[in-house]
């Protein structure tokens, strides 16, 4: 289950929810790394649901599946974007890979800056997606705290938190079993495989992350379709018995 990564690499929360033009919601701002415009990332993979161009170019972005909150919950996930100057390449029904670069910050609609205003709500899109809060602003359904929505991990600058705890993600460290009998092994063992981001739109196949199959002291570790990789390098002539699953395929080199 995906966890929401909070979407720009350098958090700079500028403005946070309950406050200023971010009354009656919990929106925050967040104005990247600099005061040019950044990318932002999409935080799970998800299908745009809405884009609203008559104002701040307003995007709805839909979790695929359910998603690990930080505060427990499994739920739909919804995050409304803004500001974005120029959304012409995205439409409703676009699969966005988690982690790729598909908004933007900008300075459409009421925005004194370049940065990006987040809004996440729990579960599905709703309705017209938002709605006026008691404030007269619009605010995304089933608004939560960003915080109880979004994870932070190692590739997330955090140069300004806004006061906001987030919850981090820690990457498991790699197992290493190396036993003295065995052929000398190279082991590459991550938790989990860096996804390839593609900015196509087709459905994602999720990408299963099996444990690496362990057999006969060699490890093996499924490739999903990437460039084979080295996992064991031969030191001697000999001869080395294998067991490989149907449909698996050995490189020799
Ligand atoms: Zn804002």
């Amino acid at each position: 289950m995906e966890k929401p990564l909070y979407p720009s690499p350098y958090m700079r929360i500028t403005q946070g929810y309950m406050v200023g033009t971010h009354r009656d919601s919990y929106a925050i701002d967040d104005a990247g790394k600099d005061s040019s415009i950044s990318s932002i990332k999409a935080p799970f993979t998800g299908v745009i649901k809405k884009i609203y161009k008559e104002d701040a170019n307003e995007v709805w972005l839909e979790s695929i599946d359910k998603v690990l909150y930080p505060d427990g919950t499994e739920d739909f996930m919804t995050i409304m974007f803004t500001h974005d100057n120029n959304v012409d390449d995205l439409f409703i029904g676009k699969v966005i890979p988690k982690g790729s670069d598909f908004y933007q910050e900008g300075t459409k609609g009421n925005a004194s800056g370049n940065h990006c205003h987040i809004e996440c709500g729990q579960g599905k899109f709703t309705g017209t997606g938002w709605h006026k809060n008691n404030a007269g602003y619009w605010s995304i359904n089933n608004g939560k705290k960003p915080e109880e929505c979004l994870w932070i991990d190692d590739s997330i600058t955090v140069l300004n938190n806004g006061g906001y705890q987030f919850k981090k993600i820690e990457l498991e460290k790699p197992k290493e079993e190396i036993k003295p009998t065995s052929p000398p092994i190279e082991e590459q063992s991550k938790e989990e495989p860096k996804e390839e981001i593609k900015p196509a739109s087709p459905p994602i196949k999720e990408q299963s992350k099996e444990e690496p199959v362990k057999d006969n002291d060699i490890t093996f570790e499924q490739t999903n379709n990437k460039m084979p990789k080295l996992i064991f390098t031969c030191s001697k002539d000999d001869i080395y018995a294998i067991k490989l699953k149907s449909g698996q395929k050995l490189y020799l080199d």
